[in-house]
């Protein structure tokens, strides 16, 4: 408290305790004890605190620092005078070894026992001769001032009873208070003193300082009536010591004290400094913050939460209400690394941020509303104030736990959508997909592989017997004993039903039948308990890749030789298909050059084929392909059949773009009788596209080699060679004879 003119009470008092003068009087005295020369205005020189004095002064009042740096903005030399009154109570406070917090609480006093010189006009503090009554008034109302702004904002009465009682005399004789003696609070009657000491110790507007030993004396002279007189002695004592001993005293404020005790004693959810900036900032940028997605925390520069948005009450299950004013701690949050490691002052990006400035975008994890950990991608950013300082971070949580379970949704999506969910194998689609990679991928390198197809015999009447959940059962376990014996590089399918099929890459199709063979004879010893202790059996087709195959084909044939095990009387397995070993014609460029050039314009492919099987077998190879390639019989003469390839039932092309050209197979067949007299016959092929527009087609031509490969397969044929005598029986429709029978058989 400076030593203008006042309501407090002041030190310069006549000896008499019985006379005592009016604030107006003490005004009077003192300057004509003091008012010498003109003064210097000493808050002219001066008018900023040091480093170590603004640190002092954030660490002791926190948030409420703000309210410092307004009276220091309104009156110099009246902040000036609350700091120093304030380091000399905290080292009083030390001496007189008084508990932390007691010290802490007189040192927030000090700093703020004259706040209420906010209220009084300039003009007031800065008259440098005796106040005018109506000025003295002003004067006076400014004790009330003060108490009033705490009130506002300091949570908890006692640093405003402080302030208060400092300003009561020791003996009860003025002050207006309802205390007296031991029963003031020690840090109010220690402030009275430091305060007055230090008002006539430092030069005044309205009188010169005095010398320490005189102002020490006016404290003697008053002690047991405006001061405490055993802590006037004690605070006299003090002041004789070593001044060395006041650095030591007030070290603890050069220390980074915890921000939580600095804002205790402030409200900052109604009255909070930072919280009127908040409402300051526009409407938009509220509505944005307030209903952002993202969670949005703003902090001050003391790490109290002064923003809480909608999205961060719902992240976090913390409403506003409760965090908002209170420190801002990475524990609040559980707030650690992807690891769920805890952070360290140098990890934690929010210090980082306040400290250091820095701007961070980093992955963490935080605990949210339902107490689990997930994890966020935290955006933490410094706000920097119009001077260029920092005044705070915002910290923007996104929630991206979301983006993960997404990540396993596919994943699982993906499962489902390509696996069975009762027996755990890929399913039909996903096994279709694979056995087009699988042919298209060993047709590339010429290399064998094959393809199992199998069905639970009787399946239906197992279903009647026991019951659906049995059939399950018999089905889970089939599916468990197809796995156990495919190789790992296998695909196993379930492709509908009791139908299995079973994919063997680099596989040919007489290891594919041992393969079945097993699987075979193993499911018909196996008693299962879903079955009361019996056995069931199933039909297997085996087959593999052959030249000009495709995924239809190949699995066409398969099924084909399914079917003959089923005819056959089922729990047997049969091979079809004469694989890749077989000869290849086509290889002798000039033969087929001329073949080729020899055409007619419509016609893209001529060949000459012979098989060394008499008609009615090459017939039956006939009906394999037409069967596998869904051929369309369009006419049946007596020498000759002409079918339909459509190129929807052909998916040839690599590009679904392309679209297959539909070709016309016309194979005319007669029978020839080798040299060793055998029978045997020759078919000639000619292959042209079904509309004349697709001839130039380059797809229309590769995909006619490719159907003649495959049934070169098929028949098993050779290259014509001329040296065979052909000897057509004229006189009989042979061949409609063999084409109508209704019987199916495959011979290899
Ligand atoms: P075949 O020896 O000729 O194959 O005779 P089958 O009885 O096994 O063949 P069919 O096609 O007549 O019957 C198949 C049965 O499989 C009919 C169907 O109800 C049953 N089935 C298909 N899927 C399931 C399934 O997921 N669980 C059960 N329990 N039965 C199924
Ligand atoms: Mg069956
Ligand atoms: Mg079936």
């Amino acid at each position: 408290m400076s030593m203008e003119p006042t309501s407090k009470p002041g030190e310069i008092q006549p000896s008499e305790g019985s006379l005592q003068p009016t604030d107006s009087q003490i005004h009077a005295i003192s300057n004509l004890i003091a008012w010498a020369d003109e003064p210097e205005y000493p808050g002219q020189v001066d008018q900023e605190f040091d480093d170590s004095d603004n640190q002092l002064i954030q660490v002791s009042l926190g948030i409420a620092s703000g309210l410092f740096y307004a009276l220091q903005a309104k009156h110099f030399p009246t902040a000036s005078h609350s700091l120093r009154v304030a380091k000399m109570c905290s080292r009083w406070a030390t001496d007189l070894e008084l508990e932390p917090f007691q010290r802490d609480q007189l040192e927030v006093a000090a700093l703020l026992h004259d706040i209420g010189k906010m209220g009084v006009p300039d003009y007031v503090l800065t008259c440098p001769g005796k106040l005018p009554a109506e000025e003295q008034t002003l004067m006076d109302r400014s004790k009330e001032i003060g108490l009033e702004i705490l009130s506002a904002c300091c949570d908890g009465e006692e640093i405003i009873d402080l302030i208060r009682y400092n300003f009561a005399w020791y003996d009860g004789s003025r002050g207006n208070c309802d205390r007296k003696k031991d029963s003031l609070p020690i840090e109010a009657r220690m402030l009275a003193i430091a305060d007055a000491y230090d008002s006539m110790t430092v030069d005044q507007i309205f009188r010169r300082a005095r010398s320490k030993d005189r102002a020490m004396a006016e404290l003697v002279s008053f002690a047991g009536t405006q001061f405490d007189p055993e802590l006037v002695g004690h605070f006299c004592e003090l002041q004789s010591r070593n001044q060395s001993a006041e650095n030591g005293a007030t070290r603890h404020w050069l220390r980074v004290l915890s921000p939580d005790e600095a804002n205790k004693h402030w409200r900052l959810n109604q009255a909070g400094v930072n919280l009127s900036r908040l409402r300051a900032t526009s409407a938009y940028q509220d509505s944005l913050v307030r209903h952002i997605h993202d969670a949005v925390i703003y902090l001050d520069l003391n790490l109290a939460i002064v923003g809480w948005n909608q999205a961060a009450e719902r992240l976090t299950g913390i409403n506003r209400e409760t965090v908002e004013g209170h420190q801002w701690t990475s524990e609040l949050l559980g707030l650690a690394d992807q690891q769920g490691r805890s952070l360290s002052q140098k990890s934690d990006p929010v210090r980082q941020a306040i400290m250091g400035g820095a701007q961070s975008m980093t992955r963490l994890s935080i605990r949210n509303a339902d107490n689990k950990f997930v994890t966020v991608a935290a955006h933490v950013v410094p706000v920097i104030g119009e001077d260029g300082k920092a005044i705070g971070a915002t910290i923007q949580l996104h929630d991206t736990s979301g983006m993960e379970s997404l990540e396993e949704q596919i994943e699982s999506l993906h499962y489902r959508a390509t696996r069975d969910p009762l027996t755990g194998l890929v399913n039909r689609a996903e096994m279709d997909r694979s056995l087009a990679e699988m042919v298209d991928r060993h047709a590339t390198l010429n290399k064998a592989c094959s393809v199992i197809i199998c069905d639970i015999d009787f399946f239906k009447k197992i279903n009647d017997t026991y019951g659906h959940p049995a059939g399950d059962e018999a089905l889970i376990v089939f599916a468990k004993l197809l796995e156990t014996h495919a190789r790992s590089a296998d695909v196993t399918a379930r492709y509908g039903g009791e139908e299995f099929v079973i994919l063997c890459p680099n596989c040919d199709g007489q290891s594919a039948s041992s393969l079945a063979e097993a699987i075979r004879a193993e499911l018909a010893a196996i008693p299962l308990s879903a079955l009361g202790g019996k056995s069931m059996t199933a039909s297997f087709g085996v087959t593999e890749l052959q030249r000009g195959d495709t995924a239809d084909t190949i699995l066409n044939r398969a099924d084909r030789a399914l079917l003959q095990s089923k005819e056959m009387g089922r729990n047997i397995v049969t091979q079809i298909g004469g694989g890749l070993s077989e000869p290849v014609i086509g290889d002798r460029r000039h033969w087929w050059h001329r073949m080729f050039m020899s055409i007619e314009p419509e016609v893209l492919l001529k060949r000459a084929m012979k098989t060394r099987v008499p008609l009615n077998l090459a017939v039956e190879k006939i009906r394999g392909f037409v069967a596998d390639h869904r051929a369309a019989v369009s006419e049946v003469k007596e020498d000759s059949i002409k079918m339909v390839i459509d190129g929807e039932s052909l998916p040839m092309q690599r590009r679904s773009s392309d679209r297959a050209v539909p070709l016309i197979l016309d194979l005319q067949f007669s029978p020839i009788t080798a040299e060793n007299g055998s029978q045997h016959t020759k078919v000639q092929i000619s292959i042209s596209p079904r509309r004349n527009r697709d001839r130039r087609k380059r797809d229309a031509i590769e995909r006619a080699r490719h159907i003649l490969q495959s049934l070169q397969s098929y028949l098993v044929a050779y290259e014509f060679v001329d040296t065979t005598v052909a000897t057509i029986d004229e006189g009989t429709s042979w061949w409609s004879r063999i084409w109508g029978r209704s019987k199916s058989g495959e011979s290899r």
